[in-house]
C-alpha cells in the first residue's frame, strides 16, 4: 500500500495530508476545550467537512468561519457536511451550516434516537431517571443528573440528514475515495471515514490519542455499547490506519496500536468491576463508586455510572455477570462457575 508523505510537524498538524485541513476549533468545557473539523477538498473549489464544532449563543457560525478562512477556504464552499457522530461539539452548528450553504448533511440513520433526546429532553431525562432507579442511584442524585439531557444551548437546530448513511458507503474527494465505516460504541451512530489508498482514518471520537472515548449506557438492560465499541476497535485495528485524524487533539501515527491500548483499558475496567462483584452483589451505583471513587462532580458522575452500566452489561450479556433483582433494584454478581 502507497503510503503519505508526511511533512514538518507544524504542517501536519494543520494539513495532516494534501487536500486535507483540519479546523480547530473552541468548546467551552474544562478537560476538553477543543474539537477538530476537516475540509476536504474536491479539488474543484468545493469543500466536504467532516464534523462543524459547536454552537455557542451569540457567536453563530464565527469558529467555523475563523477556522475556515485560516485555512484558505469560506463558509460558502462548503458543499457536503458529514457528521462523525451527533454529539454537540461535532453537530452543534449543523442547522446552521445548512441553512446558510444549503450544502447536503450525510450521517449515520442511528443519529435518529440521539435527535429525539435533543427535541424532547425531558423524555429523554424521564426514560433516563427510570433507568437509573434501577440501578441504585438515589432520587436525590437523580434530579442533578436529569440536567444532563439536555444539550439544547449547544446546537443550533435540530436538522436530519439529507443523506441517511448505513456504513460502508464510498464518499470521493478530489483524489481520494473515502469509505464510511460505522463504528457504534462511543454513540451508536458513530462513523470513521477511511482512505484505503494512503491508510488515511478519519476517526471522530472512536480513537483519540492521549483520551480514552466514553462509552455510555442508558441503564436499558439488553444494549451492550461497549461490546459494540470493541467490535469497532477491532475493526480499526484490521485497517491498521497509518495516520489517524481524531475529533480532538493532534493527528498520530500507529492506529492500530492505539486501537489496541483502549480495547486493553476496557479489559483492565472489566478486570477491576469483576473484583468488586466477586465479595458482594452490588448495584451499578455502588460499583461506580468503588471503581471511580466517591468525591465526583455531578457530571463526572453521570458519565461514570454510564460507563460502569456499560461494563456490567458487557459481562452479563457473556454470562461472567449475573444479575438478580430485588425490590426493582438490580444487583450484580460474578457468575459462579
Ligand atoms: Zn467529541
Amino acid at each position: 500500500m502507497e503510503r503519505l508523505a508526511i511533512g514538518s510537524e507544524t504542517g501536519r498538524r494543520l494539513q495532516p495530508a494534501p487536500g486535507i485541513d483540519r479546523l480547530v476549533m473552541p468548546l467551552p468545557f474544562q478537560g476538553l476545550d477543543r474539537v477538530n473539523a476537516y475540509a476536504l477538498s474536491d479539488g474543484d473549489g468545493g469543500i466536504s467537512l467532516v464534523d462543524c464544532g459547536i454552537f455557542q449563543e451569540g457567536r453563530g457560525a464565527g469558529p467555523l468561519k475563523e477556522a475556515l478562512t485560516a485555512s484558505g477556504a469560506a463558509l460558502k464552499d462548503v458543499r457536503r457536511l458529514v457528521i462523525t457522530h451527533p454529539h454537540p461539539d461535532h453537530y452543534g452548528l449543523a442547522s446552521l451550516l445548512v441553512e446558510k450553504t444549503g450544502c447536503e448533511l450525510w450521517m449515520h440513520s442511528d443519529a435518529r434516537a440521539d435527535l429525539d433526546v435533543y427535541r424532547d429532553p425531558g423524555a429523554a431525562a424521564d426514560t433516563l431517571s427510570a433507568a437509573l432507579a434501577h440501578h441504585g442511584v438515589p432520587a436525590s442524585e437523580l434530579t442533578e443528573l436529569r440536567a444532563y439531557e439536555d444539550w439544547r444551548p449547544f446546537i443550533s437546530g435540530v436538522v436530519e440528514a439529507s443523506h441517511w448513511l448505513e456504513g460502508e458507503e464510498l464518499l470521493t474527494d478530489g483524489a481520494r475515495s473515502w469509505q464510511v465505516i460505522h463504528t457504534p460504541g462511543h454513540d451508536r451512530a458513530h462513523v470513521c471515514l477511511w482512505s484505503q489508498s494512503d491508510g488515511l482514518l478519519i476517526s471522530g471520537d472512536t480513537l483519540l490519542s492521549s483520551i480514552t472515548p466514553h462509552v455510555d449506557h442508558r441503564g436499558e438492560l439488553g444494549a451492550d455499547p461497549l461490546g459494540d465499541f470493541l467490535a469497532s476497535l477491532g475493526r480499526l485495528e484490521e485497517l491498521d490506519p497509518s495516520l489517524v485524524l481524531p475529533g480532538h487533539g493532534r493527528p498520530f501515527d500507529a492506529g492500530a496500536e492505539r486501537a489496541r491500548a483502549i480495547a486493553a483499558h476496557h479489559q483492565r475496567r472489566l478486570g477491576s468491576i469483576l473484583q468488586v462483584i466477586r465479595r458482594r452483589a452490588c448495584t451499578a451505583a455502588e460499583v461506580a463508586q468503588e471503581v471511580f471513587g466517591p468525591e465526583l462532580l455531578h457530571y463526572q458522575h453521570r458519565l461514570a455510572l454510564g460507563e460502569t452500566i456499560a461494563h456490567l452489561e458487557y459481562l452479563r450479556l457473556r454470562s461472567e455477570a449475573e444479575m438478580s433483582e430485588k425490590d426493582g433494584i438490580y444487583m450484580y454478581a460474578k457468575a459462579k462457575r
